[in-house]
């Protein structure tokens, strides 16, 4: 995959809740491009869209108008199987809260996305060590999430976001639960992955020092961008 190369392309989309008696305009008439390799932060005061906006770039939702290619495939178009595909095999989800099972080690967590993919447990203990390796956790991976601070956890999570290998990650205010130190060594991490792995992310903030330490960075307001 080459540089420069469309990975997000929206165009007037919009995204509507709602019966058509009280309806929410979440998203509005926006039209964004995103290239592979870029690091986009998305900022805006709550209830300004950014989460919606983060759900159809994911393709876990569906647009009310407009249109929507990824990496030039029409998201539209594609049946429900193919858009679970794309989901699973190409896009890593991270959020605010970490979504770690419990009851799991930390690198059990991580080989969890492998489990569908046909390979051995041996191979799937591997890589999920090798991804741990990555995002500086090897020595915590047998502890359970409760046995980690917060700031591991969440690199836990961003690990096993990366484990299959996706092209986009997208992450929703991943830092809103960590103190500026560890949200700032959360950026960093992610901007090592993007340049080793060259991944292309998508990360929503509403904060301003958090958005600084991404690429270029789009402020949203009630449903559009404005900057
Ligand atoms: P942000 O992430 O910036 O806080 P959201 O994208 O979550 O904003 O929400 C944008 C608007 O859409 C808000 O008014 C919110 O209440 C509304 N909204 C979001 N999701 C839904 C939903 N599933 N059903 C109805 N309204 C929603
Ligand atoms: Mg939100």
């Amino acid at each position: 995959m080459s540089e420069g190369k469309a990975i997000v392309q929206l165009k007037q989309a919009t995204k509507i809740y709602g019966s058509p008696k009280r309806q929410v305009v979440a998203v509005e008439n926006i039209t964004l491009t995103i290239h592979v390799g870029e690091f986009v932060t998305v900022m805006g005061p709550s209830g300004s869209g950014k989460s919606t906006l983060l759900h159809l770039a994911g393709c876990l939702d569906t647009l009310t108008s407009g249109e929507y290619l990824f990496e030039g495939m029409p998201v539209e178009r594609l049946g429900k199987n193919r858009l679970a595909e794309i989901r699973n095999q190409k896009i890593g989800f991270v959020f605010q809260t970490f979504y770690l099972l419990p009851r799991l080690t930390a690198v059990a967590n991580v080989a969890l996305p492998l489990v569908y993919r046909g390979i051995s447990s041996k191979e799937q203990q591997h890589h999920a060590m090798a991804m741990l390796e990555k995002v500086g956790l090897k020595d915590r991976a047998y502890h359970s999430p409760a046995e980690l601070s917060g700031g591991e956890q969440q690199r836990v999570a961003i690990a096993r976001a990366l484990i299959g290998r996706p092209v986009l990650i997208l992450a929703d205010e991943p830092t809103g639960n960590l103190d500026s130190e560890t949200a700032g060594q959360v950026m960093a991490l992610l901007q090592t992955i993007r340049q080793e792995l060259s991944v292309t992310i998508l990360l929503v903030t509403h904060d301003p020092k958090i958005a600084a330490l991404g690429g270029r960075a789009i402020k949203m307001r009630d449903g559009q961008i404005v900057e």
